[in-house]
């Protein structure tokens, strides 16, 4: 499949680089590096890597602009992105040749070519592969790229690695001068505000008996501590690893799109089906979704705690089971 997905985009001579919505550095550091590596390898192309920027990520390059026009000789690539409603790109309708690289569950088809593989730590490992694979030129800049996007999908090493992911990324390392200093820097710099504010996350978590623990935070708060509604986003994955928790979201208002944004976050009971019905998805231990009324955030909250409810029982029922 990789070798097919090369060889369609030696077709082409325009060729847009789209992922998904409420961007992350996994999904830039594989756009990034699956535009520059196109650069080297077809200089005759034009490559455009588009979507919504944000200030959070000003250092990876500035994103492309794109109009597009029904035209057959554009080649639509999408990363990290298993659906069609969360890619980031306006007139998806308009692009007739479309192919997708991506380690989400599977969603829905986009084009007849997509390399999807679920085990991956990351959409930037995929594009590592796709690289190697067509033993395209990397260079130090790409492996930058890549290493944004492996580490900061893994927390570190801490999810979906495995000794192939430690492997690639040995290579990586060894290979090309990665400044990594710079890069946890960029990744893990942050605003005083927003230290403050997880400080309001952990005082304010209400914690179930189920071992469901969340957090419900206001427009006005999100004002008065001077951060945005994707602030509470990016600390989700601080509350890993407490005793008492087994399943946590943060439930942030998002004034601006009459909306409250779920980050939800497991370490044993599978959450993505229940945002699924929700309208949201992600993956096994790392979902998120969009709804529109506190009648519906009561209701996922419910959900979620019945799921580790349910998880609960069916772990005490092995314990019994296994002490028999
Ligand atoms: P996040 O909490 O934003 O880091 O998202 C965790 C995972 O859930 C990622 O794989 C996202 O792609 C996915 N996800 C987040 N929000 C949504 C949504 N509204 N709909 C579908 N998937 C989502």
């Amino acid at each position: 499949m990789l070798k097919q997905i090369y060889e369609k985009i030696k077709q082409y001579d325009t060729i847009v680089i789209a992922r998904h919505i409420g961007v992350d550095p996994d999904a830039l550091g594989s756009q990034f590096a699956l535009k520059t590596a196109i650069n080297i390898a077809f200089p005759e192309k034009k490559v455009f890597a588009v979507g919504t920027k944000s200030s959070r990520y000003n250092y990876f390059p500035k994103l492309d602009k794109y109009e597009n026009k029904i035209n057959d000789n554009v080649l639509l690539i999408v990363v990290d992105t298993p659906d069609k409603k969360r890619i980031d790109i306006s007139n998806l309708d308009t692009f007739v040749n479309a192919c997708k690289i991506d380690h989400h569950p599977f969603v829905e088809k986009l084009g007849e070519l997509e390399y999807i593989d679920v085990n991956s730590s990351s959409a930037s490992e995929l594009v590592l592969r796709f690289l190697v694979e067509n033993k395209m030129i990397i260079n130090t800049e790409i492996a930058e790229y890549l290493y944004y996007g492996i580490v900061s999908d893994t927390n570190r090493f801490l999810f979906n690695t495995t000794p192939d992911t430690f492997k690639i990324v040995e290579w990586l390392t060894r290979t090309y001068n990665i400044d990594i200093e710079k890069i946890y820097r960029n990744l893990y710099a942050r605003p005083f505000s927003e230290v403050r504010f997880q400080g309001y996350i952990s005082e304010n978590m209400t914690l179930t008996e189920n071992g469901f623990a969340y957090v419900i935070i206001s427009n006005d708060t999100l004002f008065k501590y001077g951060v945005d509604s994707s602030s509470a986003g990016n600390m989700v994955n601080n509350y890993n690893n407490i005793d008492e928790v087994i399943v946590w979201a943060t439930v942030s208002e998002d004034a601006k799109n009459n909306q409250y944004k779920f980050n939800i976050r497991s370490r044993g009971p599978i959450i993505n089906q229940v945002a699924e019905k929700y309208n949201g998805g992600g993956h096994k231990l790392a979902s998120g979704a969009r709804v529109n009324t506190l009648e519906e955030v009561q209701s996922l909250l419910n959900d979620l705690d019945d799921v580790c409810k349910n998880y609960n029982r069916e772990e005490n029922n092995k314990l019994l089971n296994e002490r028999e």
